[in-house]
């Protein structure tokens, strides 16, 4: 991949220097969608656990810098990598299929939304995983 997206940390911790050694290499199948895109890409974790979301991503309204933000419940050595795979998988499709607005609301998931996230290798594994445990 000759534009390969970049990715910094801002926090240390066990999950994100996991993604970062295991399951940013096996994630070449997205870097297939974001290579012209050329994003740049920070992930850092959130401040609250309650909250139902577990992984947001900031989009600027111009430039290149994402960030990434994961529900520190995700935190957890009792998650499987496949899951968080298609936790950053998702977030990554966000860049590749932006938001619009639709009238004064943004469309944030739409159907070729769906239609890219379904291509995630691990999409049926992941939600059943996370239906089932979180
Ligand atoms: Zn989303």
């Amino acid at each position: 991949m000759d534009k390969p997206v970049l990715i910094g940390f801002s926090d240390v911790a066990p999950h994100l220097i996991k993604m970062q050694k295991e399951i940013l290499p096996l994630h070449q199948g997205m870097q297939v969608y974001l290579s012209t895109l050329n994003p740049i890409v920070y992930f850092r974790w959130g401040k609250h656990t309650t909250n139902r979301e577990l992984a947001k991503i900031h989009i600027p309204p111009v430039g290149k810098t994402y960030t990434i933000c994961f529900n520190p419940v995700l935190d957890s050595v009792g998650i499987p990598a496949e899951v968080l795979m298609s936790f950053l998988w998702h977030e990554y499709v966000h860049i590749y299929k932006p938001p619009f607005k639709e009238g004064d609301r943004w469309i944030n998931h739409y159907p070729e939304f769906h239609e890219v996230e379904r291509r995630d290798p691990n999409y049926y594994f992941s939600n059943r995983w996370i239906r089932e445990n979180l």
